[in-house]
């Protein structure tokens, strides 16, 4: 499908099933997520929430004997393109659709290099501009104050709060439109957590965010909308 009309909608799926090996997980899930907004995901542990985030980025690909039916979509540039399209370019996708985890996962290098490193990998090379979209991305995510004159030093030295708002600062290096969110205050301290809910409504105005939370009064205080997983009763 191709067709241009959005309706302000942004992602969406179509008879979408998902099966570990024989065990079905997803059932025949056709949803829609407006652009520019939080939905969050909630359901019962083991119900699927984490492989359904998995879906928009194809990060399940690499699980043996794992398998998707059914379709999902992304509104890129004005146009509808099917994710599992083969003409698609992964790389391309993923610097499209960006991924938090539940924990935070630095890589064993500078505060810096954490950020410039997608950067690099996307062959961005000009001195100037990197060190600009490392500013730009800090500061995105609330970080940039806290760690502007320690920059050189190993990520792994933050605190779990800032770990996190680090992972998610790397995550918006490369401008992403989607922002996948796993859970990702769950191993946070309040005030921590209250700090990403901050910057996840400050990125909603150009990021349509898709989070899974255990967190109902999380959900009340930043999702614009609740997307309960349904049960694939298998
Ligand atoms: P949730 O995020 O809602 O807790 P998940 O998507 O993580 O659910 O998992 C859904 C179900 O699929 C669970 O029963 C889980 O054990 C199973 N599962 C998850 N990952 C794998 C895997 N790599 N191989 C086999 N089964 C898996």
């Amino acid at each position: 499908m191709t067709e241009n009309k959005s309706n302000g909608i942004k992602i969406k799926t179509v008879n979408l099933s998902f099966y570990y090996n024989r065990r079905q997980v997803l059932k025949e899930i056709s949803v829609e997520f407006p652009e520019r907004s939080i939905s969050a995901i909630v359901g019962p542990s083991g119900q699927g929430k984490s492989t359904f985030l998995m879906i928009f980025n194809r990060l399940w690909e690499t699980i043996p004997d794992a398998r998707m039916e059914g379709e999902a979509f992304i509104r890129l540039k004005n146009k509808w393109v099917n994710i599992y399209d083969r003409s698609i370019s992964l790389p391309e996708l993923r610097r499209s659709a960006g991924m938090v985890f539940q924990t935070p996962n630095p890589l064993p290098m500078s505060i810096f290099k954490n950020i410039s490193f997608p950067l690099k990998l996307s062959g961005e090379t000009e001195k100037q501009s990197v060190e600009e979209k490392v500013e730009s991305a800090l500061k995105q995510a609330f970080l940039w104050d806290e760690v502007k004159d320690r920059l050189t030093d190993d990520a792994r030295s933050l605190s779990g709060g800032q770990q996190q708002r680090l992972c998610i600062a790397r995550a918006l290096t490369l401008d992403p439109e989607i922002l996948l969110l796993d859970e990702p205050t769950s191993f946070l301290d309040a005030k921590s957590g209250r700090i990403i809910e901050d910057l996840l409504l400050n990125l909603k105005e150009r990021c349509t965010i898709l989070l899974i939370s255990h967190y109902m009064d999380q959900i009340r205080r930043i999702a614009d909308r609740v997307m309960e997983l349904p049960a694939s009763d298998s």
